[in-house]
């Protein structure tokens, strides 16, 4: 097999969704494929969907490649040097060996990696943060991740686990997280923080609009549901989509507080649903709780990538894994 005959595919596994993406030896984008994870916890079918995924892949991407190298990446703890997922939650592994079931399933290295942290070299190396130093990128969805880039390098911490801004306790006593922390970022700024205010709302005969796309079921709050009572006039539903803004502002503030990076990447799903003016409210927000002197040394951009940005990341892992 010739050098520029490899293909390196990315995948972002997700509890609902894969997504995988291959990129050729020169690492320019060729296809993606894009499934459902089973809905049972059980490795072993999610395993057979990844790799479904990846098969799909390369084979989209045309005759004559070979696979260079996977590059997963899994939303829970792990162990990167060994390939091993300690835990997920909703997939069912625990101490599972991916690593070494997907290089013997493809014949070529496989590497695991935390998916938000992917996102954020996929922003690196592919996106909106090309060519920057020192930088953030902060995904918005259900929870709220983050990935940190110092001195160009994609910042790990200890153990492996920085980046998690998601839960920065910003209002003591505020909001319940996920984590079990009053007052995180993740519990005042997330679309499950939205959709907690809006399913309030709707109950409550405040959001019309809402209560027709999406019932009092907060599992059916997606970011589609929000469009839809924007779109209808919900005026109660803005304030509370204006005030996850601006405790993100807040969020920002602090992050530029601690790292003066030159630019924070937004991505995730609800920012692509919300856009621009999500990001302009959380600026204003952050500009009001920014030192004197600091407004403007950070710019706020949004993601080039949208959801390909953690199978980039990925596949940017893998290739550099085998030197290519
Ligand atoms: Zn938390």
């Amino acid at each position: 097999m010739a050098k520029d005959d490899r293909v390196f595919v990315g995948v972002d596994l997700g509890a609902t969704k894969i997504m995988a993406a291959a990129y050729d030896a020169k690492m320019r984008p060729i296809s993606t494929e894009k499934m459902k994870t089973p809905r049972e916890a059980n490795a072993k079918k999610v395993v057979g969907a990844l790799s479904e995924a990846v098969r799909l892949c390369l084979e989209a991407a045309g005759p004559g490649l070979a696979l260079g190298g996977v590059g997963v990446a899994v939303p829970g703890p792990l162990d990167r040097a060994k390939g091993i997922v300690r835990y997920t939650p909703n997939m069912g592994f625990k101490d599972y060996n991916l690593g070494q079931e997907l290089e013997n399933l493809f014949g070529a290295p496989a590497y695991l990696d935390n998916d938000v942290q992917a996102g954020a070299y996929g922003e690196l190396r592919a996106g909106v943060l090309r060519g920057k130093t020192n930088a953030v990128a902060v995904f918005l969805g259900t929870g709220i991740g983050g990935g940190i880039v110092i001195d160009g390098k994609l910042f790990r911490g200890s153990s492996g686990s920085a980046g998690e801004v998601g839960h920065m306790i910003i209002h003591e006593g505020g909001s319940l997280c996920g984590c079990g922390n009053y007052g995180c970022l993740e519990a005042l700024a997330s679309r499950t923080a939205m959709a907690k205010d809006a399913v309030a709302l709707a109950a409550s005969g405040k959001a019309p609009g809402m209560l027709d796309a999406a019932g009092t079921d907060i599992r059916k709050y997606r970011s589609s549901a929000f469009e839809a009572s924007l779109g209808a006039g919900d005026k109660y539903i803005k304030k509370a989509v204006d005030r996850a803004a601006f405790w993100l502002g807040v969020g920002l503030a602090n992050i530029v507080h601690i790292l003066n990076p030159e630019a924070i990447v937004l991505g995730g799903g609800v920012v692509s649903r919300f856009g621009e003016k999500f990001r302009d409210k959380a600026v204003e927000s952050m500009n009001d709780h920014l030192m004197p002197g600091l407004a403007g040394t950070a710019e706020i951009l949004l993601s080039e990538l949208g959801d390909l940005a953690v199978p980039t990341g990925a596949a940017f892992f893998a290739a550099e894994g085998v030197g290519a």
